[in-house]
């Protein structure tokens, strides 16, 4: 990689990957959640991503480059450790607890993505790129604070019962 542009793509074709990699995981958060709150929250992400994708695609498409060719070891990691912990848990409240969890780290990890990416859109001149970008970050950020809720809700329903 020798400048910015190349750099960007990169991250891109990270991105990618990494929303590849959730559009596969995602419907085993779902099936596994009890909460239909939960559940519905990633089954709404899981439809989302999708279009996420479909996103990346449609910017590398404008910018002449594929969007494969790269692996996202952190988003492959992130996935394990969620996987590692379905085979593990043992009851449904935990079950939740850890799932809301594991989904957090995966926003947190895509939120740190995105916002570069918007950054060097922007810096390299792209701004339509960069709009379609900050539309996804949005999303990654509503999908973090709809799990904030529900991981609020839980902890006061535990408080009163
Ligand atoms: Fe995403
Ligand atoms: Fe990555
Ligand atoms: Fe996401
Ligand atoms: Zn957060």
């Amino acid at each position: 990689m020798k400048n910015l542009k190349e750099l960007f793509e990169h991250q891109l074709k990270d991105l990618y990957s990494a929303e590849s990699q959730l559009v596969e995981a995602l419907p085993k958060m779902v099936k596994n959640a009890s909460d239909p709150k939960l559940k519905k929250a990633f089954e709404d992400h899981l439809k989302e991503t999708k279009e996420q994708k479909k996103r990346l695609e449609d910017i590398c498409d404008e910018l002449n480059i594929k969007p494969s060719g790269e692996k996202c070891k952190a988003m492959e990691g992130l996935i394990k450790e969620a996987e590692g912990f379905i085979e593990e848990a043992e009851d449904e409240d935990v079950m939740d607890a850890g799932l809301i969890a594991e989904a957090q780290r995966v926003e947190h990890y895509e939120i740190s993505g995105y916002g570069t990416a918007v950054r060097f859109a922007k810096e390299l001149g792209h701004k339509k790129i960069a709009e379609k970008l900050q539309k996804t970050l949005d999303e990654e950020y509503d999908a973090d604070n709809k799990l904030d809720k529900l991981a609020e809700n839980r902890l006061n329903e535990e408080a009163i019962s």
